[in-house]
């Protein structure tokens, strides 16, 4: 298990802004402050020299040695103190000199100690679903919006999606690296996006990388690469790493695609590499069963109907229902 990378890595950098710029600001606060207070400026001189002093006091020997160190503790108070009276007489907030973290915890670097501060987790989730491919679909396609009332037409209907529904919300809710790969197989328009998005957000939550996009622009960017557009240098990496990397893959939409000998070779290498490797995929299609069978080699259809886990959906479209 592991954060998307590319979206671990933004965050890092938004919040090394961050940091630097709540610094940046108070520092300009306190230039702005100790030119119009000077006294202040003087305050804040004998401050910043008040860990010398207490090295100077250790170094003269033990002798009265707490009594000197709360005699300076005292003395820092006090200017402290009389620096906070400057700030409110001359119009100023009494934190006006602190820096503005966003975050207090871990005063916006993201950690406390070796620890990852929640804001930080929840950023890095919120730059994942973000990168999935899920983007805008997020908000409309979760669990909680799925509704059965449109299965509701026949009892057998309703049963089967009801299953389909609690297993798939179990499977994203408990999902680990070795869960089972999943085929969703139904007609358009009966909830296999809505089901996916909703499985991909709750994964995400649960701190994996999630990729998801259709079987076309995944395909395509394997041609991308094939012809080697926009590739400079070696380091670089390939646009496809991600779809062997990631800890679910969910590709909608299986046989939509245009197909060729080398999209079907990258199909079958693709699922093939996830299967070795334990990591789950999720596959949807309007197809049924023969014509996936009509439609890909031996090879990928064996991979399908003997690895993954087959959920049929049933019922009426539901984009049709709606419109009626
Ligand atoms: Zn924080």
């Amino acid at each position: 298990m592991g954060y998307n990378k590319k979206a671990y890595i933004q965050t890092r950098e938004i919040f090394k802004n961050r940091e630097e710029r709540a610094r940046e600001d108070a520092f300009m606060r306190k230039c702005e402050v100790e030119a119009a207070v000077p006294e202040i400026r003087e305050i804040n001189k004998s401050l910043a020299s008040a860990g010398a002093e207490i090295a100077i006091e250790l170094a003269r020997g033990k002798e009265n040695i707490e009594q000197r160190i709360n005699a300076l503790r005292d003395k820092n108070l006090a200017l402290q103190e009389r620096r906070t009276a400057l700030l409110t007489e001359n119009g100023y907030p009494a934190d006006y000199l602190k820096p503005k973290f966003r975050c207090d915890k871990c005063q916006d670097t993201g950690f406390v100690g070796i620890d990852m501060c929640e804001c930080f987790h929840r950023e890095v989730i919120e730059n994942t679903i973000r990168n999935s491919g899920i983007g805008a679909l997020v908000d409309k396609q979760s669990f909680e919006s799925f509704d059965l009332k449109y299965y509701s037409q026949d009892a057998r209907c309703l049963n089967m999606m009801k299953n389909v529904y609690e297993t798939l919300k179990e499977y994203a809710e408990k999902f680990t690296l070795n869960r089972n790969s999943v085929l969703m197989l139904g007609a358009t328009g009966l909830g296999k996006t809505h089901l996916s998005t909703a499985i991909a957000k709750t994964v995400i939550e649960l701190g994996y990388d999630v990729v998801y996009d259709t079987t076309q622009n995944i395909l395509g960017d394997f041609e991308y690469e094939r012809f080697g557009r926009g590739y400079n240098t070696d380091t670089e990496e390939k646009k496809t790493d991600k779809y062997f990397d990631c800890d679910l893959l969910i590709m909608d939409d299986l046989g939509t695609e245009l197909s060729n000998n080398f999209t079907v070779s990258c199909l079958y290498n693709l699922i093939n590499t996830r299967i070795n490797k334990h990591l789950p995929t999720i596959i949807s299609s309007n197809l049924t069963h023969k014509e996936l069978k009509d439609r890909y080699e031996e090879r990928i259809t064996s991979r399908l109907m003997g690895e993954f886990v087959i959920m049929p959906f049933a019922g009426t479209d539901i984009r049709q229902q709606k419109m009626q």
